[in-house]
């Protein structure tokens, strides 16, 4: 017993210096009783040493990849989980205002005070949001697009590059559009004029003209629609968001929509059925959303066969208000639906331009409903009929409304 207690005794004093020794290598010695004691500590410097090394080359890894990131020319910034700072590259103090390491942990919703990014930055976390283009609040006159990429646990990298140029070149196109649309309104107004005059007094005309008066009146007519949806896509391009919100009936605006297509469906007698929420009202503007609403109940006139039926619905739900137009008409190819809000896009071109169709109309709706934070979403299956549906946030439906509920 007495030799057993000797020996843990010894043993207690050998690990306790190999601890020592662990814990503090500067100064106290290794243990030198060769054998287990020895061996340990032996594989002990091996493996601290390979540690060592390896942490030399996952720092000097990290460093390299930290000055390549550093070095971009676009804004990278790691947010956390409650969109704080973690980290920040040197591009983002030029164009976002974003130090690093002074500006670590605050939430980058509070350094950049911009609704769209805070909106963006808020959204993205829901559900797959586009890169939006803002304004730079640090460098004048610069334009940036950004994203936000999430990865690891929570984690999300926003970039933001510099696309000025691109600002520009879309800012030039847009301007000549709008100014050959301005150049071309006053003659073809004189042009269609004269023609009104012309065919109101064609009995004075000899006969063989009566044609070609007429064939001249629909193309000047359709000329100027054309000027005028371009001139209204100009326009609504300018400002991101409807400047003067004012609460629309929306409600009311379907029933003018309804009478007027209608008159549209003449002797093609469509089956109209209309299912509205009569008080259920959002704040934007009431010409541009008359402008997108009817053009997607004319479009649904146009495109559907006599006698076809066409739904029109406006209601509410837990994700927001809803207008919807659906026809069992000639539908659309499954291919073709991400292309049809493009300008001058048409399935069918020649069909368009006998219905009176410029293209343009899909493109209007689609930038009447950015400028009201909504949405176009579109199903359709070709030969059975399609489905329109504008999705409008909470946010949109006005006040009273929201109150009420
Ligand atoms: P258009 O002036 O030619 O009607 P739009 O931009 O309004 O232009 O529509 C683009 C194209 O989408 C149309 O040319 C048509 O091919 C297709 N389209 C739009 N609405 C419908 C619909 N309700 N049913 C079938 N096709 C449609």
């Amino acid at each position: 017993l007495l030799v057993a207690g000797a020996y843990v005794a010894w043993l207690h004093v050998k690990l306790s210096r190999l601890l020592r020794w662990i814990r503090d290598r500067k100064t106290n010695e290794p243990p030198n009783t060769p054998g287990v004691f020895e061996d340990l500590s032996f594989e002990f410097d091996y493996l601290r040493e390979r540690h060592k090394k390896r942490k030399k080359k996952l720092a000097k890894y990290l460093r390299q990849f930290q000055e390549a990131i550093r070095a971009l020319p676009d804004a990278a910034v790691v947010l956390d989980s409650n969109d704080g700072v973690q980290w920040a590259n040197d591009a983002s103090l030029h164009y976002l205002g974003i130090r690093w390491p002074e500006d670590v942990d605050k939430p980058i919703t509070e350094l950049i005070r911009l609704p769209e990014l805070r909106n963006f930055v808020e959204r993205e976390r829901e559900r797959d949001v586009p890169a939006i283009e803002i304004e730079s609040h640090t460098a004048p006159k610069r334009y940036l697009s950004v994203l936000i990429a999430p990865y690891g646990k929570d984690q999300r990298l926003l970039v933001a590059r510099d696309v000025t140029q691109l600002h520009r070149a879309n800012q030039i196109r847009s301007d000549f559009v709008a100014n050959v649309s301005h150049e071309l309104r006053t003659p073809i107004t004189v042009l269609r004029g004269y023609l009104e005059n012309l065919v109101g007094q064609r009995e004075q005309c000899p006969e063989m003209w009566w044609p070609a008066l007429e064939q001249m009146q629909s193309h000047v007519d359709r000329m100027g629609t054309l000027v005028e949806e371009l001139l209204l896509l100009s326009k609504l391009e300018q400002e991101a968001r409807v400047p003067n919100p004012e609460v629309v009936c929306v409600g009311d605006l379907i029933g003018d929509i309804h009478s007027r297509a209608c008159e549209i469906s003449g002797t093609r007698e469509h089956l109209f059925s209309l299912e509205i929420e009569p008080a259920l009202s959002i704040e934007g503007a009431r010409a541009e959303l008359y402008s997108a609403f009817s053009n997607l109940v004319f479009n649904a006139v146009n495109y559907t066969p006599a006698r076809g039926s066409i739904k029109i619905r406006w209601y509410r739900d837990d994700l927001g208000a809803h207008f919807e137009v659906e026809d069992n008409g000639i539908g659309i190819a499954e291919d073709q639906l991400p292309r049809l809000t493009e300008r001058f896009y048409r399935v069918d071109a020649s069909r368009s331009r006998t219905e009176g169709g410029t293209g343009l109309g899909l493109a209007i709706v689609k930038h009447v409903l950015l400028r009201h934070g909504a949405e176009l979403a579109i199903s359709s299956t070709l030969g059975q009929g399609s489905v329109f549906r504008c999705d409008f946030p909470e946010s949109e439906i006005a006040a009273h409304f929201s109150a009420a509920m």
